[in-house]
């Protein structure tokens, strides 16, 4: 007799209940599309506002919801959303606090794709933007106008690694009404300061870097201390669907116990190979916030001890871009990508010409980013490279 096939019924349907209780280190990945509700009365009841219940995958999942708890607790927040990227985070804020009309101010050295972002989308919207000095609080003060609404802050500054005044800049917005503050606190991960105590109103990370720190997983995350402000921000999130899966949050979520171990590690590991470059006679400048002679290192030192394993080299003029090229084609360690905090390190050439409206060096920047590699032998890496500059 032929075996009958079980039903698929008989499988979806099925009775077993796997016993209650089950403890693990890692917190369950919960994936969901549909969410189940007990009856008709708990479904007429949902609300995506708050964590008391979930109502569709989009607006959480315990999953997710932990992830939240926990980035808001690093970043000395009260309330935290997720979004696919770093770039998604900067775009929720600028969409959510942001009306034709109002006006944007971003620093000169932020995040090139946030001010793309600014140059494209948002001015098609009719929302207006300038760029400021960001280590000239006056600067700031005198590009504040009754239309400004936000203020985007960085630390340090993309790239060229400038650690500004902050608590001199949020001071400048907050003479005026009306003008949030929202902090880009990548490099600083929640780790080096905390970003509401410099006075933000908001803060994003993109948790791609040290929260993840796998090199692996893109996601962001928008943090606020005021439940006011957090639903407005919640409220845009929700209207246009930007929420994350949750193999993503889980891959952030086996990151996240070790970010302050990594951070630390990459921090040291920066700090020597900073202080290698500050000898070698090919470079003009090495911009590190935490080597003394580096732009903004007092305001650095004023609120941090720890820095982000994050730095960049300025080649003398004498070597041209093709001849950085080849140091960078020589490196075997270190690999040629962008991004930061992962395990493997990292180096990438920018041109600061195309990259500031005013260069601050002539000459071909590169900047490292510290892998989890042993120093030495990127020290090694480096010096042997340097052959391909002749
Ligand atoms: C990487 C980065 C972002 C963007 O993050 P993605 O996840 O790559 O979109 C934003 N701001 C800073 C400072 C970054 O370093």
């Amino acid at each position: 007799m032929k075996k009958k096939p079980p039903s698929s019924t008989s499988l979806i349907a099925h009775a077993y209940r796997p016993p209650a209780g089950f403890g693990s280190v890692q917190p369950a990945v919960h994936k969901a599309s549909t969410v189940l509700f007990a009856n008709t009365a708990a479904l007429r009841s949902r609300t995506w506002k708050s964590k008391a219940g979930y109502t569709y995958g989009l607006h959480g999942t315990p999953t997710t919801f932990t992830l939240e708890e926990r980035i808001a607790t690093l970043e000395g927040g009260l309330d935290t959303l997720l979004v696919p990227s770093g770039l998604a985070a900067i775009t929720l804020v600028d969409a959510a606090l942001l009306r034709a009309g109002d006006e944007l101010l971003i620093p000169d050295n932020a995040y090139g794709p946030g001010k793309e972002l600014a140059r494209n989308e948002l001015a098609g919207w009719g929302i207006a933007h300038r760029f400021y000095d960001a280590m000239d609080p006056a600067s700031l003060a005198a590009a504040i106008t009754p239309k400004t609404r936000l203020v985007w802050l960085e630390a340090p500054g993309s790239v060229t690694m400038e650690f500004p005044d902050l608590p001199a800049l949020v001071a400048a917005v907050r003479r005026h009404r009306g003008v949030l503050v929202a902090i880009d606190n990548t490099w600083g991960a929640g780790l080096a300061f905390g970003p509401f105590d410099v006075g933000a109103d908001v803060s994003i990370q993109a948790l791609t870097k040290y929260a993840s720190g796998g090199a692996d997983v893109l996601m962001g995350s928008v943090t606020t201390r005021d439940e006011s402000l957090h639903q407005r921000l919640k409220a845009t999130h929700m209207r246009m669907g930007w929420g994350v899966g949750a193999n993503d949050a889980e891959a952030v979520l086996r990151g996240l116990p070790s970010i302050a171990l990594r951070y630390e590690a990459q921090d040291r590991a920066g700090r020597a190979l900073a202080a290698w470059w500050q000898a070698r006679p090919e470079v003009v400048a090495v911009l590190h916030p935490a080597l003394p002679g580096s732009p903004g290192h007092a305001h650095w030192a004023e609120l941090c001890t720890q820095s982000a394993g994050l730095f960049s080299v300025v080649f003398d003029t004498r070597f041209s871009a093709r001849q950085v090229d080849a140091f960078l084609d020589a490196l075997k360690l270190f690999k040629l990508g962008y991004s930061w905090a992962g395990p493997v390190s990292l180096a990438v050439p920018y041109d600061l010409a195309v990259y500031r409206s005013r260069p601050p060096w002539p000459g071909t920047l590169v900047r490292f980013s510290m892998g989890l590699e042993a120093v030495g032998d990127l020290i090694e890496d480096c010096a042997q490279a340097l052959a391909a500059l002749a």
